[in-house]
């Protein structure tokens, strides 16, 4: 007998067959002993149609009344699967972001986890039933209810884990495992056995979607291993793990690809101590995440101050901009939004020289020029016109010869 949190991403619980079919599939882990605490997401599209409806009515929404809106679609989900459930002859009970004892900070639309009471769920558990979780959501210390960030539910499902101390954690997809790059926009992707948490977030970091960001951050840190696997067949996923020697062999793990950066540009903004700490002090305080950040040799007492931030965070981003630069009294800022991140991971860059100019040359080879560039010490990072970014990655991808056999 085991424990097991599974969690099931929105194409897996589409529909009302893909639920039931969900709960067939619990049902038989169960019947084999174990006791599982399931994790699901909103029915796809579920999320981004709430989101259209919130923009219908005004561009910018009031954060707290968007979670209010987001924590809707799982809630329809942990409900119907739960019945499923119950029509199959299986004791489940759902539980809300709340109810299961997530308590998150402030920060609505990406609240971080603070506290997670067990009790709810080891309950449940004891008492001889499935609990459903609704993925993506908990509730701060004012009783509001908050959202985890995009991609959310995969945070809720490694959080579980950790909380009622998992044997084994898995997350169901519509892939069969981590790709070394996005099987839709790469055909010749290969699948990834196994992959080390620094290599896993970074490829997230980078935007791939197949987990979210914080949740791998999440498993890392509390040294939760999972496996990303199909909720449509038994093939083997691949499993996310503390990095090996072995895992060094391989220089590039993986190819990843972020559509969803915008370029903010700062011309002659004053070139003294403390104008970037002012700027980027700003977009902290607001949670906006910075990512790539350039900063052009001062002359003439200005300089250029490049950096990217999430889309969603444009508007916010250069609002806030633009009263530290009323403030510091000078500069002008800019928006750039058809611009792209590719980015190359893998711990094996630690050991092995040359991957830059290997990652240069085949974007120069297909005519591609570069725009902002960073380096990790396992990551790469390049901009580049968007209209490209897919040519690049496909064929950055087989310049590190990842293409399938
Ligand atoms: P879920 O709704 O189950 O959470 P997501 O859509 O969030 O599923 O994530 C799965 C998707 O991630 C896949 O359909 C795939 O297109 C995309 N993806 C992006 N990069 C990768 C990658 N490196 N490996 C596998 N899938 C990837
Ligand atoms: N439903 C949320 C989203 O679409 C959370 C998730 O699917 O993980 O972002
Ligand atoms: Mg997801």
């Amino acid at each position: 007998m085991a424990r097991i949190v599974q969690k099931f991403g929105g194409t897996s619980v589409g529909d009302i067959e893909r639920i039931k079919r969900v709960a067939l599939r619990i049902k038989e882990w169960r019947d084999q002993g174990n006791e599982l605490v399931i994790v699901v997401s909103a029915r796809a599209g579920v999320t981004n149609e709430l989101i259209a409806k919130a923009k219908a009515i005004t561009p910018h929404p009031d954060d707290r009344e968007m979670d209010m809106l987001l924590a809707i679609g799982e809630q329809e989900t942990i409900a119907l699967t739960a019945m499923a459930l119950h029509a199959i002859g299986v004791p489940a009970v759902s539980r809300t972001g709340q109810q299961a004892g997530i308590v998150t900070d402030f920060f609505h639309t990406k609240a971080k986890i603070k506290r997670f009471d067990s009790s709810p769920l080891n309950a449940d558990l004891a008492a001889g039933k499935v609990v459903i979780v609704a993925g993506f959501q908990g509730v701060n210390e004012e009783g509001e209810t908050t959202t985890l960030g995009r991609g959310g539910s995969d945070l809720t499902a490694i959080a579980v884990a950790h909380v009622v101390k998992a044997d084994i954690c898995q997350i169901y997809t519509d892939v069969d495992g981590v790709y070394t790059a996005d099987p839709r926009a790469v055909p010749n992707a290969s699948k990834i056995q196994e992959i080390s948490y620094d290599e896993m977030l970074e490829l997230a970091s980078s935007g791939s979607k197949v987990m979210q960001s914080r949740s791998v951050e999440f498993a890392h840190k509390y040294g939760v291993d999972f496996e990303v696997r199909s909720s449509f067949n038994n093939n083997p996923g691949t499993i996310v793990k503390a990095e090996t020697k072995s895992m060094e062999d391989v220089v590039v793990r993986g190819v990843a690809v972020d559509k969803d950066q915008a370029k903010i540009f700062i011309s002659e903004i004053p070139d003294k101590p403390g104008t970037a700490a002012k700027v980027f002090r700003a977009l902290a305080d607001a949670a906006i995440i910075v990512d790539m950040i350039v900063q052009n040799m001062g002359r003439d007492g200005v300089a250029n101050l490049t950096f990217t931030v999430p889309k969603t965070e444009t508007h916010k981003a250069q609002t806030l901009v633009a009263k530290v630069l009323a403030e510091v009294g000078g500069g002008k800022v800019e928006v750039f939004e058809n611009t792209a991140k590719l980015s190359i991971v893998g711990v094996g860059m630690k050991t092995h020289s040359g991957v830059a100019a290997t990652l240069f040359q085949s974007l120069a080879a297909q005519g591609i020029n570069i725009d902002l560039i960073s380096t990790s010490e396992i990551k790469i990072s390049v901009t580049v016109d968007a209209a490209r970014v897919d040519d690049a990655q496909r064929a950055v991808h087989t310049s590190f010869g990842l293409d399938k056999a």
